[in-house]
């Protein structure tokens, strides 16, 4: 069932009138307006989920009424269907914020996980990304495309890897920003490795992507990458080094600049477990400590792959729940685990559809039997998913 452009405006009031945030529904000029963003917020109907407790950010709630009303998160549970909850716990759609898309399997997998918004970390050819995007009822994506690699690099050496991603020089930056913009790229992706790009090459890249007002993820694995993408000024960094604890100094650093971390402790783990010389998953996790004490923003992401000469590839969705739990152990609470996952992945891509249970938002959404802020465990118990308002319902 669906909002007609008057059932719209009423929620739109009401909306107001609760002094809510409305996100994303405001532009209602026209009929066709309406009906495109009915298309854009999924064609769920109106639901009212009773007798659930929510994830608020910050606290698990006392149980009450959650309505999804045509995709979004709503007010008025008046004509809704009622689905008794039964005292579950309520979260937000949960983000990896670090994947690589394989094929729509890859979305049944994180759907299925409660993982309801994917931020692939790397993918080509831009067909694949774009085949896997906006599917009704189906986790939501976001891509990095095509990455910049060195010449020699392992990437490179790809049969179909781009040519044009194996920059030479910091000459090449502004014409590969311009080739991922084109092909749809949502943010720009830079493996930074030891040999690898100049910090001259790093530098140029982000310049351009920020110029272009797209955010730099940077692939960095040891102490001495991570310093060339903080001195080059990337947005977020992925990975955390192997080779040694971060020291404070450098931790401060993050904090300085706001650059945020996706340590991906999952892949960490696999290639520690591997006993290649210089990849220590104790320096790993040594490293999320030394983040973590020093206040950076530090976000869940699993490199969930299926990329061939990979040699760890964690599964898609339940990983993310094993990602949430080596946090913990690192030393993040329960609740910064949660946040890692939520609201934190959603600011730090600007997401602003998401990310809360907050009236107005995507209702992408997870029932879980449990309670994640007593025990992070929990968020494997995943009873029941919706994805813009649509229930996820696995395919035979
Ligand atoms: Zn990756």
């Amino acid at each position: 069932m669906c909002m007609n452009a008057t059932d719209r405006r009423d929620f739109l009031k009401t909306a107001a009138a609760a002094g809510a945030a409305v996100v994303g529904v405001t532009a209602l000029a026209t009929p066709a307006d309406a009906q495109a963003q009915e298309q854009s917020a999924g064609l769920g109907e109106r639901i009212a989920l009773t007798n659930v407790r929510v994830f608020d950010g910050d606290q698990v709630t006392s149980p009450r009424t959650v309505v999804m009303d045509a995709g979004r998160i709503g007010v008025s549970p008046l004509g809704a269907r009622r689905v008794d909850c039964g005292g579950g716990v309520l979260l937000p759609g949960l983000t990896d914020a670090h994947i690589h898309l394989r094929d729509v399997n890859t979305l049944h997998a994180l759907a299925g996980s409660g993982v309801t918004t994917g931020l692939d970390m790397a993918s080509f050819p831009p067909s694949l990304v774009d085949s896997l995007r906006g599917l009704t009822g189906l986790t939501d994506i976001r891509s990095a495309g095509t990455p910049a690699v060195a010449p020699g690099s392992p990437q490179s050496q790809i049969p179909a890897f781009p040519a044009d991603a194996v920059l030479t020089g910091p000459e090449q930056a502004v014409r590969f920003v311009r080739s991922r913009i084109t092909e749809g790229s949502d943010y720009i992706k830079i493996i930074i490795d030891e040999p690898g790009l100049s910090l001259e090459t790093v530098r140029a890249v982000t310049t351009a992507a920020h110029s272009a007002g797209r955010l730099v993820m940077a692939h960095a694995t040891s102490t001495v990458t991570v310093v060339r993408a903080l001195d080059a000024g990337v947005d977020m960094i992925h990975h955390v080094p192997m080779d040694n604890p971060l020291p404070a100094s450098l931790a401060a650093r993050y904090v300085s600049t706001g650059t945020v971390a996706v340590p991906t402790l999952t892949m960490m783990e696999g290639f520690g477990n591997l006993g290649i010389p210089g990849m220590d998953y104790a320096a790993a996790e040594g490293s999320v400590a030394a983040l973590h004490r020093a206040g950076v923003r530090i976000l869940a992401g699993t490199d969930s792959n299926l990329t061939p000469g990979i040699p760890v590839q964690p599964p898609y969705g339940t990983s993310l729940h094993h990602e949430l739990e080596l946090l913990v152990r690192a030393g993040l609470t329960n609740r910064e685990a949660l946040r890692a996952t939520t609201s934190l992945p959603a600011q730090a891509f600007r997401l602003r559809d998401r990310g809360a249970v907050r009236i107005g938002n995507r209702a992408d959404l997870v029932l879980v039997d449990g309670d994640p802020l007593a025990d992070i465990t929990a968020t494997r118990a995943v009873r029941r998913v919706w994805i813009g308002g649509v229930e996820y319902t696995p395919t035979a």
